[in-house]
């Protein structure tokens, strides 16, 4: 698949007036309607390989809100490919917004109760699934398999060539973690004026460093770039949205019209700018917040009203 070009835009916010550090965002959220964000690039690889291995279904797992179902599902409609999709939780009393687009694009749900989500990676069931679904790639949850890693090196290439456009200090990326998928293939592209602050909206212990390290020594690569996970931004663990975060979503949202989601991209947009803002960051930094996309996810708060 074609990846389109997004532009990283700067934003001028007012608790950072003053501040000697530029603030911009990669667009990644106007990648595509229905596959916003780095899920673009995790499937575009997985989609590749079903092509080239004449396959004609895809199967994976998430949860009641998951972007990467989401994306997976519109994706299969549009490509005419059948999807599959293992949900954690029985949802016995009604389908999320979420679940209800995946159906209506004809994605094939399974529900799983958490027990038995439990088993999602084990190589039995997995082997059960593959006998039961021939023709089929089956996707990790999070689109966390080594092509959705080459797929988000093509992110990194991108990123590469557009912070080698900034003039000023040394840039400092941030960039939201779930599995840190993502995060690898930024951190396996960028030069060595580049930082990377992989945000973990995981509460725990940290399980994205070493998958990290893992995605890059399975291809060879080693790092130019600095990284480092940080594991304090989670506001309480996955998906929780205090309203500390909430209100910091608003207001910049209102100052920027950039809109973000609870999950991931606030997270990691809030971990940018209290760093910038507590002068954390040496002067001049240029720093890119990388937004994953996920906006669909926003229909779970009924707080948030769009
Ligand atoms: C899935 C997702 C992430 C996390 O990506 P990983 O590669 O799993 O770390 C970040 N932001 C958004 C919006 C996502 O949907």
């Amino acid at each position: 698949m074609n990846i389109p070009s997004t532009p990283i835009q700067e934003v001028h916010l007012s608790q950072l007036l003053g501040s000697q550090t530029s603030l911009w965002v990669k667009r990644d959220d106007l990648i595509h309607p229905t596959r916003s964000g780095n899920k673009y690039y995790k499937l575009s690889e997985n989609i590749q390989l079903v092509k080239e291995n004449g396959l004609g279904c895809i199967l994976s797992f998430g949860g009641g809100y998951s972007n990467h179902l989401y994306a997976l599902a519109l994706t299969g409609k549009e490509l005419n490919l059948k999807t599959v999709g293992y949900v954690r939780g029985e949802y016995t009393q009604g389908l999320t917004p979420t679940l209800q687009d995946c159906i209506t694009a004809g994605m094939q749900l399974h529900f799983l109760s958490r027990k038995e989500w439990r088993l999602r990676n084990c190589p039995e069931f997995l082997k059960g699934l593959s006998l039961q679904y021939p023709k089929t790639l089956i996707v990790p949850e999070g689109g966390d398999n080594p092509a959705g890693f080459a797929g988000t090196r093509l992110l990194g290439k991108k990123l590469r060539e557009q912070v080698a456009q900034l003039s000023g200090g040394p840039v400092h990326v941030y960039v939201a973690c779930g599995t840190g998928t993502t995060a690898a293939g930024i951190i396996a592209e960028l030069p060595s004026n580049c930082t990377v602050h992989g945000i973990s909206v995981l509460k725990g212990i940290d399980t994205i460093t070493n998958n990290i390290k893992r995605r890059l020594a399975d291809a060879a690569l080693s790092a130019q770039c600095s990284w480092s996970i940080e594991t304090d931004w989670h506001f309480g663990g996955y998906a929780k949205f205090p309203r500390e975060l909430a209100e910091f979503m608003f207001d910049f949202e209102q100052q920027t019209s950039i809109l973000l989601d609870p999950v991931y991209t606030t997270k990691a947009m809030y971990a940018a700018v209290s760093t910038i803002g507590q002068n954390l960051l040496p002067a001049g930094a240029q720093v890119v917040v990388v937004h994953t996309g996920g906006l669909q996810g926003r229909r779970g708060y009924p707080d948030i009203v769009d």
